[in-house]
């Protein structure tokens, strides 16, 4: 799988491309059948030059209903612990691997991933945080190409291509085990030294493309799908 075509760009460099451009070729996305259950597509919301980024599994209900990522009890969970990692809502942006609601909340298909997954690749290349937050189970795997579970990947620092990546348990099922959510807190607190231990190097928003045979050698290190 190559980099999904953009009208107007040849071989988009990190941030090059806007989200709105990316939205407006997802469109009214049926690549997959979820588009057939779907109420909205929850394409993702926040900071287009957010330092940290993100990932959910998919839309739940109340998502699906609104057509925005995280909101409901898991996204009011998130929002308060956000500022253990000293970030607030509108410094951050929160995409999911799928923009569309499975039914009755079941995993993904990988079908549903793989064509699903360029809007999201297309996503962080565009806003290319420095830290990539995944929630849960699915994401990591996506964004870390792995099998191991959650429980023994999060409480550390991963590395693929440009990005940092943090994984940790997803909001709403932290929220249903108590456990989990010390856990969590204790990630994002980890999340905030990571930040503090590290300052934000101002770069320019649209890199010349001079720069881009490299920059987007490290895109490439994002997942591929069926690979
Ligand atoms: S889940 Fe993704 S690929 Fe499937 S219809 Fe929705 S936007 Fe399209």
């Amino acid at each position: 799988m190559g980099v999904m075509r953009i009208p107007g760009h040849e071989h988009q460099a990190p941030r090059e491309v806007s989200l709105e451009e990316i939205r407006s070729v997802l469109g009214d996305c049926r690549l997959c059948e979820l588009a057939q259950t779907r109420t909205n597509i929850v394409f993702g919301v926040g900071n287009p030059h957010a330092r940290v980024m993100f990932v959910g599994e998919a839309p739940g209900r109340n998502e699906d209903l609104q057509g925005e990522p995280f909101v409901g009890r898991a996204g009011e969970n998130l929002n308060a612990i956000l500022s253990l990692a000293g970030l607030s809502r509108d410094e951050i942006y929160i995409a999911n691997v799928l923009k569309c609601r499975p039914p009755g909340n079941r995993d993904p298909k990988a079908d549903e991933v793989l064509a699903c997954s360029p809007f999201l690749r297309e996503q962080i290349r565009s806003i290319w945080p420095d830290v990539i937050v995944t929630l849960g189970n699915p994401a990591t795997h996506f964004i870390l190409k792995t099998e191991v579970g959650i429980t023994r990947l999060r409480g550390r620092f991963h590395q693929t291509g440009h990005f940092t990546v943090m994984p940790t348990f997803h909001p709403a099922a932290a929220l249903r085990n108590p456990a989990w959510q010390e856990l969590l807190e204790a990630d994002f607190r980890m999340l905030g030294d990571w930040l503090a231990r590290h300052p934000a190097v101002k770069t320019p928003q649209a890199p010349a493309q001079a720069s881009a045979p490299v920059a987007r050698g490290e895109a490439e290190a994002l997942p591929r799908v069926g690979e």
